[in-house]
């Protein structure tokens, strides 16, 4: 999902538009750039099968409801016997002031009451007897805890243990009533965006446990892999758009049936409209399609253009996107809660209408979502649990795939100021550093802000720095390794930070693990810089017999020191640089261990100044002003001017950072 555009859209166009104009003109650059970090022979093809949906659904517009049947098979991949299973039912969360999203609202997105409020109601739950009959286990259902109204998260007792490996198949029935667009899901007039809109089976844990949560207001999801095979059935004059291919469709008494099936996935998510307008185009083997209000296929196109780029790149860094479709929904201004999402095959992008083509919201919430398709859909991690290991490396991703196609202006390219989606994350992220851990689960958050901050933007910016710092290939071949070792499995930060650990050495894995887990920060400071004439030594000395007193006088050359400071916990090998009397630079490069280091100088011409970090490869850096100091004293001279463009566009960025 996108936060932190979201958070204050107009504030960052307004910023970004002044003068806007796409000044450009570049050539298009080639996506395959990280292809040769590691190849896609091992992916392993397909995910284990746990859980497979075959459901039919009907879409009454008028009533913005949807009824819904079909079944469940769900098999027990964990080693314990299991006597439970536990039922997402999340459109709950809209159903009234008790649910837990509702009392949890704690700003950005979501935070308003519901204009109109959603549920879902379960008819049938039965399972399958062996002998052939059904067992019905309605009656037995606990959809709340003791002293806890929210009913987004169901226990439902079994009437016999499932062994390990042992399979089950529950027949469900159910009816959906959509909320007006709210967080994701709903219907604004005849427009239906549809999420969280089935009985969705939590995910069992290899050790028995269920991983089962309510609908929190700040978290995501996580389930297991399986198969869907979905029929929807909506009128006739309306299109579709959903997860998977379409496999068999037709027109039929006035209504519209679509069936799609995609296996190896962990949600299903569909649209349908009587306004969609439809672009299409095949993009690095993929059908990709946009869906767009009309008037808008300036904005289609704009999509489109991203994902030439990004869809091809993506693919390249973090193994192949393994699906024939991908569907981009851009819902209209007024359904804007339904935009910034992520299922699989399918991504819902933002808005803009109006915007300058140098002011690129459009693309970066498309290349945001497309990311999602590896960090979210095929890496499927406990999003509630580790929402920086979606979030978080998938705002870097974001970052990443916006520079290397855009460059240094990649979030705005306006007259005379290019701003980087880099530095928007940087500038965030150094805001909130203190307040809490970027590594611990959504519902720990203070606030909505505080969670855009550290685990989009702080977790982008971290990632960000070590790539600047240690090497843009050591960290494409670190995600490189995550994503295609643990393509449909569900990983947590430890193995995220071993492969870290394994493509950069244990020192950058370190600081990776203090920088999530431990507020890890740094500052670095020139301290001092002096400078004066060499002069020979003074004092009484005795030559060959003859005692003689010198005074000082001065020699030709100068002399100096540079003192550079690191504050805060975090420690990256950082460049330090002279600047000479006579405009000439001179690099030393310090590992950045300890507290301080001391540059000496000796030289024909004085030390007038002088960096850290010169290149800002240190994007986390809390203050970058006391980055550089001037000389004291003689060959000193006036302060040398040497605040950087970065620096006040950084500044200006604190008025627009989420
Ligand atoms: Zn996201």
């Amino acid at each position: 999902m996108i936060r932190a555009m979201r958070t204050r859209p107009h504030v960052l166009a307004a910023a970004l538009a002044i003068g806007a104009v796409d000044t450009t003109g570049r050539e298009e650059p080639t996506p395959a750039v990280a292809a040769g970090w590691l190849d896609d022979s091992t992916l392993r093809p397909h995910a284990v099968d746990v859980v497979d949906y075959t459901l039919r659904a009907t879409l009454d517009p008028a009533k913005h409801t949807i009824h819904g049947e079909g079944t469940i098979a769900w098999r027990n991949t964990s080693a314990t016997a299991i006597r439970e299973l536990w039922l997402h039912l999340y459109l709950n969360a809209f159903k009234n002031e008790l649910s837990t999203f509702l009392r949890e609202r704690v700003g950005g997105r979501g935070s308003s009451v519901p204009e109109d409020w959603g549920w879902i109601d379960l008819r049938t739950l039965a399972l399958h007897d062996p002998s052939g009959s059904t067992v019905d286990l309605l009656p037995g259902i606990e959809l709340r805890r003791p002293g806890d109204d929210d009913e987004t998260d169901a226990r439902v007792p079994l009437p016999h243990e499932v062994e390990p490996g042992e399979g089950i198949s529950i027949d469900v029935a159910f009816d959906d009533k959509l909320p007006i667009v709210i967080e994701r899901t709903g219907y604004r007039g005849t427009f239906h965006m549809v999420g969280q809109w089935f009985p969705k089976v939590a995910r069992l844990e290899p050790d028995g446990t269920w991983a089962h949560f309510p609908f929190h207001h700040l978290a995501e999801f996580y389930a297991d892999f399986g198969a869907y095979d979905v029929t929807l059935d909506v009128p006739a004059e309306y299109l579709i758009g959903a997860t998977g291919p379409v496999v068999a469709a037709r027109v039929e008494g006035g209504r519209r049936i679509e069936r799609h099936v995609q296996n190896d996935i962990h949600d299903f998510a569909w649209t349908a409209w009587d306004r969609w307008q439809t672009a299409r185009e095949s993009i690095d083997g993929v059908d990709v399609t946009v869906l767009f209000p009309p008037g808008f296929a300036h904005i289609a196109e704009r999509d489109l253009a991203a994902l030439r780029f990004a869809l091809p790149y993506e693919s390249g860094r973090y193994g192949r996107y393994p699906y024939s479709v991908l569907t981009v929904v851009h819902p209209q201004d007024d359904a804007s809660e339904a935009g910034g999402m992520e299922y699989p095959t399918l991504i819902a992008s933002q808005g803009a209408w109006a915007m300058p083509a140098g002011v690129r919201v459009p693309e970066i919430v498309t290349v945001h979502e497309l990311g999602h398709q590896w960090f979210y859909g095929l890496v499927a991690t406990n999003e509630a649990a580790w929402p920086m290991l979606d979030e978080g490396i998938n705002q870097f991703a974001e970052v990443d795939a916006m520079a290397k196609w855009r460059g240094e202006g990649s979030a705005g390219d306006v007259l005379g100021l290019r701003l980087s989606d880099a530095a928007i994350q940087a500038v965030a992220g150094n805001q909130a550093v203190l307040d809490e851990p970027v590594a611990q689960p959504a519902s720990a958050f203070a606030s909505g802000a505080s969670y855009g901050r550290l685990v989009y933007a702080r977790t982008a910016a971290v990632l960000e720095t070590i790539a600047r710092v240690y090497g843009d290939e050591g960290v494409g071949s670190a995600l490189g390794r995550y994503t295609r070792r643990f393509r449909f499995e569900h990983p947590g930060p430890d193995q995220l930070v071993a492969v870290f650990a394994e493509a950069l050495g244990g020192r950058a894995a370190a600081t990776l693990r203090a920088a999530l887990f431990e507020r890890g920060w740094v500052d670095y400071v020139v301290e001092s810089v002096s400078s004066r004439r060499s002069k020979a030594a003074a004092g009484v000395f005795d030559t060959n017999g003859t005692r003689e007193t010198l005074s000082a006088r001065d020699e030709a050359g100068w002399e100096g020191s540079v003192l550079v400071a690191r504050r805060g916990t975090l420690a990256f090998p950082v460049d330090i640089e002279l600047v000479l009397a006579d405009g000439s630079t001179r690099r030393e490069r310090w590992d950045g261990e300890g507290a301080s280091t001391r540059i000496p100088w000796h030289g024909p011409v004085a030390l007038r100044a002088a960096v850290v970090d010169p290149d800002d490869r240190v994007m986390i850096d809390m203050n970058l002003e006391n980055n550089h100091g001037s000389a004291e004293g003689e060959g000193g001279g006036a302060p040398r001017t040497l605040e950087r463009v970065t620096y006040w566009t950084q500044l200006a960025l604190q008025a627009v950072s989420p």
